[in-house]
């Protein structure tokens, strides 16, 4: 039988969190978001409250008031113990996710429901570090969390079905399909683009197209919204880059391994949209930004 949820908490402030904390507030559910950056909580903060009163404008909703109270900030991770349903956002990185988990499993109740919103990492790994195994399940979201409608839900080794069921549930009261996928790297939908992006990154490194014409190649020829190189910045270099090591590592298969760009763009900082530059640069001002310009 699948469990009651009223009370939901997010780890992890950045761009998937923020999202994530975001639609369950505008769904009606008490959100929690905490960091352990506070001045990330903080930009974390004012996203939200800018994009819940864009989304009620725009879709004329007149509780702004009522939906901004739903969310809170939690100075420290005590600050969840309310929660039942705890979804984890932090650096994709398996030792930062495992001890997130132990210090949640140490402060939430018993029945309380622990996800992680991994990209690719195995959810029965993360699961190791914690006594209860079967409330571990994985709920992988899109970016923007808030506009896209899928979330993968992955059962480990362990997780229960009525985890599974409670999860899909919940995913399905926010407006979001479902789909449940097997615990392997990448899952169903970073499996099969992932060698895709690596893929166009290596044609940009290998000279044979600029960046906006391998993008407005495929967009053209694919039908596909995003270009691979202005997604892989939108997803996160940094993210992509752990991503693809850890499932070269485990299977030493090439269509995983990470050409020089990816680790040079990495290495200086350039992560994409969220640090303002990657494949492309970004101005931000406000909500705005600015047309892209090629670095290279
Ligand atoms: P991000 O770098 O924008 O944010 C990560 C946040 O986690 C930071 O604010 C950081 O301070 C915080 N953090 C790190 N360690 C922490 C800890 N021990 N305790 C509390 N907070 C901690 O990352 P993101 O892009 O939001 O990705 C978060 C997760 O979502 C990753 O697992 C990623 O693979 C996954 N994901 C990302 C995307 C995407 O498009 N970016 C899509 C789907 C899933």
């Amino acid at each position: 039988m699948k469990k009651e949820i009223s009370e939901v908490a997010v780890i992890g402030s950045g761009i998937m969190g923020s999202g994530i904390a975001q639609i369950f507030a505008q769904s009606g559910y008490n959100v929690t978001i905490y960091d352990k950056d506070q001045a990330s909580l903080t930009i974390s903060m004012d996203r939200i409250t800018r994009n819940i009163k864009k989304w009620c404008k725009k879709n004329g909703v007149d509780e702004e008031e009522a939906l901004l109270k739903n969310i809170r900030k939690a100075g420290s991770i005590v600050g969840i113990q309310q929660a039942d349903f705890i979804i984890e956002a932090v650096t994709e990185k398996l030792e930062v996710k495992q001890a997130v988990f132990l210090q949640v499993e140490e402060v939430v109740s018993d029945q309380a429901i622990i996800a992680s919103n991994t990209s690719g990492i195995s959810i029965s790994a993360i699961a190791e570090s914690c006594q209860n195994k079967e409330r571990v399940i994985g709920t992988h979201f899109f970016n923007p969390p808030y506009r896209m409608p899928l979330v993968e839900v992955i059962q480990g080794d362990r997780t229960s079905s009525q985890t599974v069921e409670t999860a899909q549930e919940l995913m399905e009261s926010i407006g979001k399909t479902s789909v449940l996928a097997a615990d392997v790297p990448g899952f169903i939908v970073n499996r099969i683009i992932t060698p895709m992006l690596n893929q166009a990154m290596l044609t940009y490194e290998q000279g044979i197209a600029t960046a906006s014409d391998i993008d407005s190649a495929i967009k053209l020829a694919m039908g596909h919204p995003m270009g691979p190189l202005e997604l892989a910045d939108y997803i996160g270099l940094d993210t992509i880059l752990f991503f693809m090591e850890d499932v070269y590592q485990k299977t030493g298969d090439q269509m995983y391994k990470p050409g020089v760009i990816l680790k040079q763009l990495v290495e200086e900082g350039k992560l994409g949209f969220k640090s303002g530059a990657g494949f492309y640069h970004y101005k931000e001002e406000g909500e705005k930004v600015e047309k892209k310009k090629q670095i290279f």
